[in-house]
């Protein structure tokens, strides 16, 4: 063995994430790396716990950003919550949803399906009948953005109906933070959970999560314990309760932290609004763009994420040649499809950093070539 340093190319992301990474993020993760416990590195995290308030519209003192991916805020969320027997109504419409069903039966849970179309957003009124039928139901968890359709549901009105059946709610985030339109305390959301890597255009492997003062409360009645020590937060919350109540719980990932940061101050400062019609506009030129080449989307208009669009594959093209070109030519990475949609989508990420103009053009560029 020979071993030399990994040097990869600087690749233009347009998956389902990670997403580019702009610059200042990255010459973030190269700092010098302190403490975790060091004085100036807590004065950071809190500025993390408020710059996370501030993106996911929320008071909530619990919100934080979990030590491990998107996969784990998801679990976090779960294994917290939920006790042997409750029961759960899960809205499934992708990839996704289907693993919020195997979280709830793994916590001894029972998952109630409301299943829509791969592709759809949620139906409102099916959640409604799903509740009517099961008034025992505790919970309500669902996607907002399905990264692996491109869909988007109406998570406000969703919210709102899960409410007035007095349940909490639990909303998987990963790819609408920082993307799309998401007001975690105007909507009613009780615990959330989202990805570093997907619209905040982090590195990949932090997870910021949110609980409400009614889902803190609900932790804290728990007869059972938390099935995972790690990811216990009655435990974590020791740890990121600030003011010198700080204590050990596990090695906090010092300059992964440093590269959050950095995302969310750059979030901070484009503002979230002008973040979310940023996305809009970038969608709105790559969909004119691919109409051009008679490209067209999976997701019916008003349903579409503009930070994932999922379009159909053009007939008499190999999938895998065409993402393989665009990779080892163009230095571009698109996703492709995923569960039913294997094979028959092509996934573009317009997210975060990544939702700029050269990215589009880079794209549409190539596949004119290509194809
Ligand atoms: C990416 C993603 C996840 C999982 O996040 P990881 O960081 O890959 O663990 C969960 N839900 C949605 C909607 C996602 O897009």
């Amino acid at each position: 063995m020979n071993p030399n340093s990994f040097q990869p190319p600087r690749r233009t992301l347009m998956g389902p994430g990670p997403s580019d990474i702009s610059d200042r993020v990255l010459s973030a993760l190269s700092r010098p790396t302190i403490g975790h416990l060091d004085p100036l590195f807590i004065g950071m995290m809190d500025e993390v716990k408020a710059l996370l308030q501030y993106a996911f519209q929320t008071k909530n003192e619990m919100t934080l950003a979990i030590s491990a991916p998107g996969s784990a805020g998801m679990e976090a969320c779960f294994v917290n919550l939920l006790q042997p027997g409750d029961k759960v109504i899960v809205c499934r419409n992708g990839v996704f949803g289907s693993r919020m069903v195997e979280n709830v039966q793994r916590c001894g849970g029972i998952a109630v399906t409301v299943d829509d179309p791969w592709g759809r957003a949620i139906t409102p009124e099916k959640l409604e009948e799903a509740l009517l039928k099961h008034p025992d139901s505790k919970f309500v968890a669902f996607v907002h953005a399905e990264t692996s359709t491109g869909a988007k549901s109406d998570a406000k009105t969703l919210c709102a109906i899960a409410k007035a059946h007095n349940c909490l709610t639990i909303v998987d985030a990963v790819t609408s933070l920082g993307g799309i339109e998401l007001k975690v305390d105007e909507w009613g959301i009780d615990a959330i959970y989202s990805g570093s890597q997907k619209c905040l255009s982090c590195v990949p492997g932090l997870s910021p999560v949110s609980f409400s003062p009614a889902a803190v409360e609900h932790i804290k009645q728990r007869t059972h314990k938390v099935q995972s020590w790690f990811l216990d937060q009655s435990l974590v919350m020791d740890y990121w309760a600030g003011e010198g109540k700080r204590s050990y719980h596990h090695t906090a990932p010092v300059n992964a932290l440093y590269g959050l940061h950095e995302a969310l101050v750059l979030l901070h400062n484009e503002g979230l609004e002008k973040a979310w019609a940023r996305h809009q506009h970038m969608h709105q030129q790559l969909h004119e763009g691919l109409a051009l080449l008679d490209i067209d989307f999976i997701v019916p208009k008003e349903e579409r994420l503009p930070q994932l669009n999922a379009v159909h594959i053009p007939n008499n093209v190999n999938d895998a040649e065409v993402r393989n070109r665009l990779l080892a030519e163009y230095n571009l990475e698109i996703g492709a499809g995923l569960g039913e949609l294997a094979g028959k989508a092509w996934r573009i990420g317009l997210m975060g950093y990544g939702a700029r103009r050269e990215n589009i053009t880079l794209l549409l560029g190539a596949l004119r070539e290509i194809l």
